[in-house]
This record gives C-alpha cells, structure tokens and sequence, in this order.
C-alpha cells in the first residue's frame, strides 16, 4: 500500500500548493468558516492548515488517510464548484507517503481530539491530543523520501507564489470564508469574511492589489433566462493591471474561456482602452446544463452551449458599464 500511495502521490501531490490546495479544500468540505494556512519555505519544510470545520472522530482518523475512503461522494457536485479538481479519497494517504505528517482533529461535539502521525507512509499510532473543535493537518519536508520528486521543487519564493495564486483564487471564490496566510511566521495574506457588497470588495482588492479597489466598477446584469454577470472590472483609465488581475468564475469554478476572454478585450477596445490587459474578477452563473465543465478540468477550460449569445451578453454589460464612465 506504501508504494501504491507514493505512485497515487505522483498524481496528487506535485508540489506544495497541490497539498494546500486538498487540504484546504477539505476543510471547506468540513464547513470551516475560518482556515488558517501557516507555511514554512515555501511550504516545502512546513505547511499546516487549521480549520474550524466539523472535525474528525478519533475513531475515523486511520479511515481518513486510507486510499479510496471518502466520506462525502454525496457532496462531487460541490467539489466540482470549488477551484479546482480533487481526487476522491486518495489526498490525505497520498500526502502522508511523502512527508512527516500529522492529522489532528475535533469533532464539534466531543470533549478532546486526538492525533494521527504518518511518517513518509509509516507509523499511524493515534492519541489523544488537545485540539479546539476542527481540523489541523501539518505536512512536513514534502518528499523528504522521494528525492527524485523534491529535486523538482522550484525556490521558496515560487513555491509559496503558488500556494499564494491559488488561495486568492479560492478567497475569491467562497467570500464567506475568513482565510489567513503566515509565511516564515510573517502574516502576508488576510481575507477577512465578507458578506454585504464593501467587504467583498476590500476582499477583492486584496487579492488583488489595493489599486483595484480603488479603480474599478462594480457591475451585475442578469436575464430573463437566468444568465447572471456580476463582478468588478478595471476602470479603462486604471493606471495598472496584468494579466494576473484577470478571474472569471463560472458557477464558482475558475476557469479560462477564450470566447468571454474575447467579450471583455472587445468592450475594451471600444473605450480605447490602452493597457494590455484589463483587470476584471467576474462571476458568471448559468444554468448548469448549458455548460460543460468536463471538458479538461486541469486546464480550467469550459465549453458552452451557446457560446455566441453569452459572448453577446457578456460585451453588452461591460460595454454599457464602461461606456457610462465616458458620460
Ligand atoms: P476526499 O476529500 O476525496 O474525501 P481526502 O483524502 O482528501 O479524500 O480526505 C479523506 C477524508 O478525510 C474525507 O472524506 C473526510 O471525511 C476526512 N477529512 C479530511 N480532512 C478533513 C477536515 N479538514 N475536516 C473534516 N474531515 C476531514
Ligand atoms: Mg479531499
């Protein structure tokens, strides 16, 4: 089974934001409004996530980490809406095959936790362990055992720009949920939960970059067949953006879409807009039939029904919100 984890860990596990990226989910599974995501170098000697979500009972730890054992096939649909793809039940043991890791948990409704450590794949002794009601899972020395995977890791500083990417776009994503970033015990990220207009907001700017905030329109269109477009988009005289200040999300998954892509450069080309790249982070909602998100889940890529009428709905509402800042 060791070695069985170490290939499934080949799949899973690329490199810390991968970790991060399970283990965070997990704990949005959970029902976690906060998650604490601590991290040190990069994420490749350290990286621990606390959450406040429903835990685990002492008794389910080892069920945890066994390969295929998943508690939730109730709730893919869900998953499906988060940021990015999961493998079912094989995260927390392929994980724990290559790297010292620690699985502590709570249940809401028990009096203590208790603790589960697996080092690269072995051990798995459980003990009591005080813990406040939640999760906390801690993965050391990723791939300490696999030499041949650790040599791939880039330096701390990319590393962590990955993790860092992929919690703005989750932060985005799921605004209800508080999220802190600790790197080398230095807080560098705090998105606070934001639930009335201004908090998102302050919440996108932060992701972001504070010249956003300041810089943007706020825009929402919907139709009568339940198209929705909400979001913020860079003001065409916004001083600077990049093309890493550009999310679409469709029904909460990021994706990429060359023909929404195209819509907004077209309204923007329109109100001689001269960066390259405008910011924008918007939220497309659809009737879930009319698109299909299987089309390459690694890739972030959609394909529509109706790929011309949403091109048409998405240049008409950032046409009409930009050409009103002209007036
Ligand atoms: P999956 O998420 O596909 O079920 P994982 O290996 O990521 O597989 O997790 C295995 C199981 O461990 C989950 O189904 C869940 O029951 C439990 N689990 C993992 N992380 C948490 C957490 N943070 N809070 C509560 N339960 C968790
Ligand atoms: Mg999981």
């Amino acid at each position: 089974d060791l070695l069985i984890n170490q290939i499934a860990a080949g799949e899973v596990v690329e490199r810390p934001a991968s970790v991060v990226k399970e283990v965070v989910e997990n704990a949005i599974d959970a029902g976690a409004r906060r998650i604490d995501i601590e991290l040190e170098e990069g994420g490749i000697r350290l990286i621990r996530v606390r959450d406040d979500g429903g835990g685990i009972a002492p008794e389910e730890l080892r069920l945890a980490v066994s390969r295929h054992a998943t508690s939730k096939i109730a709730s893919l649909d869900d998953l499906e809406s988060v940021c990015t793809l999961g493998f079912r039940g094989e995260a927390l043991p392929s994980i724990a095959a290559v790297s010292r890791f620690a699985l502590t948990s709570r249940p809401t409704d028990a009096g203590h936790g208790a603790r589960l450590e697996i080092d690269g794949g072995r051990g798995g002794d459980i003990a009591p362990h005080p813990h406040p009601p939640g999760t906390t899972v801690e993965v050391r020395e990723l791939f300490f055992n696999v030499p041949a995977r650790r040599r791939f890791l880039k330096s701390e500083r990319t590393e962590l720009g990955h993790v860092e990417e992929w919690i703005r776009c989750l932060a985005l994503a799921r605004p209800e949920v508080e999220i802190r970033l600790v790197h080398n015990g230095r807080q560098t990220r705090h998105y606070r939960p934001a639930r009335d207009p201004a908090a998102r907001l302050a919440r996108v700017a932060e992701a972001l970059g504070g010249e956003f905030g300041g810089a943007c329109l706020a825009l929402e269109q919907s139709t009568a067949d339940e198209l929705r477009l909400s979001g913020w988009i860079g003001l065409p005289t916004a001083s600077r953006s990049s093309a890493d200040q550009q999310y679409l999300f469709v029904n909460g998954r990021v994706v990429r879409d060359r023909t929404i892509g195209h819509a907004i450069r077209q309204a923007y080309a329109d109100v001689l807009y001269h960066g390259r790249h405008p910011a924008y982070v918007l939220f497309l909602e659809l009737d879930p039939r009319r698109v299909d998100v299987n089309v390459h889940p690694a890739k972030h890529e959609v394909r529509f029904r109706d790929a011309r009428r949403l091109h048409d709905f998405v240049y008409r509402t950032l046409s009409e919100a930009l050409g009103a800042t002209r007036a």
